[in-house]
């Protein structure tokens, strides 16, 4: 059955989106499921955010292209500078969850 793996700690199968095993309890290894590196993500958001680059990488091209016509303006370089920030301080579940 796809979507199963099995338990860390008692070895049934259960779903792989589960935090923990129902039969056991034992917490599951949370494997980020997403290929996208949020690091990597956070230092174009940095780096090349004006343009919108972080937004072609996480695969939002519509919002990229929004990034780079309002670019000479300068908003989207602070909007991405706060995306940086919240890469940083999200964890690699919630980003994967989000982009992955
Ligand atoms: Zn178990």
């Amino acid at each position: 059955m796809s979507g199963m793996v099995f338990c860390r700690g008692c070895g049934k199968e259960i779903h792989e989106s589960a935090k923990a095993c129902p039969h056991c309890g034992a917490t599951q290894s949370t494997q980020t499921q997403g290929n996208k590196s949020r690091i990597a993500a956070a230092l174009l958001a940095f780096f090349l955010g004006g343009f919108g680059v972080h937004k072609f990488y996480l695969g939002r091209v519509g919002q990229g292209l929004l990034y780079l016509i309002f670019c000479w303006t300068f908003i989207p370089a602070i909007i991405a500078f706060v995306e940086f920030i919240l890469y940083l301080c999200s964890s690699d579940e919630d980003f994967a969850r989000k982009y992955g």
